[in-house]
């Protein structure tokens, strides 16, 4: 089976998906985690994040694996610090809109659901152009005020709350008018409003949807 979930940053995407995941027995694909990825290892290397050709090259050079908890791994070493770093946050957007390293990457989120035998799988595009087909499909939404929120809570900053709000809705501004894949809600996905909803709140509305839930 196969799950697809979009959203806007700080949605609560991962954290629902992950659950799902667990929930249904099925591998969870954090696919924003192969985006950073690439963006940390560009800023690394010092390869100029606006040169499409020479970030897709980064793109298709790196070994990206997942561990037993879906963390990530770049050329077999646990990376997850490195990639959830302000100055990937600051980057990952731009380097994302470039079409070839959608190129490089979207095979690569083909090929861990084929070998996985299904999956739960988030981000921006996972329901428009990876997993069109996938047996269900949803957007995940929440106001801009609440998803800052919910990221500062996360990386347990309080006091940078705007400054967090700002940098959401700059990487919303690029995801969703960038020519490649961007971020949008198309007809056929369930939209699930999650303002005022807890993860459990989420989580059962979605299992409703889903109809598992008992270890199925
Ligand atoms: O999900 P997360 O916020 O970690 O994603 C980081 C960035 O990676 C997004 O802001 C977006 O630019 C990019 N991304 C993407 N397509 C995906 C997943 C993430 O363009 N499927």
């Amino acid at each position: 089976m196969i799950i697809a979930i979009d959203g806007p940053a700080g949605a609560g995407k991962s954290t629902v998906a992950r659950r799902l995941g667990e929930a249904l027995g099925l591998f969870f694909l954090d696919s924003g985690a192969m985006y950073r990825a690439v963006a940390a290892e560009v800023l690394r290397r010092g390869v100029d994040v606006g040169d499409g050709p020479a970030v897709a090259r980064v793109a298709g050079e790196l070994e990206l694996a997942f561990d037993g908890e879906g963390r990530i791994l770049i050329d077999g070493r646990a990376a997850e610090a490195e990639i959830r770093s302000r100055e990937v946050d600051a980057v990952v957007s731009i380097v994302a809109a470039h079409a070839a390293v959608r190129e490089a990457l979207v095979p690569k989120q083909k090929l861990v659901a084929e070998r996985r035998g299904g999956l739960v799988a988030e981000g921006r595009d996972m329901t428009t152009t990876v997993f069109p087909c996938a047996d269900f499909r949803f957007y995940l939404d929440a106001s801009p005020g609440e998803r800052a929120r919910r990221r500062a809570r996360q990386k347990g900053t309080p006091e940078e709350l705007e400054a967090i709000q700002r940098g959401i809705e700059e990487r919303d501004r690029i995801d969703s008018t960038r020519s490649a894949s961007p971020l949008k809600l198309v007809e056929g996905v369930v939209r699930v409003d999650t303002d005022g909803l807890d993860l459990e709140g989420v989580l059962a509305r979605l299992l409703g949807i889903v109809g598992g839930g008992g270890g199925g």
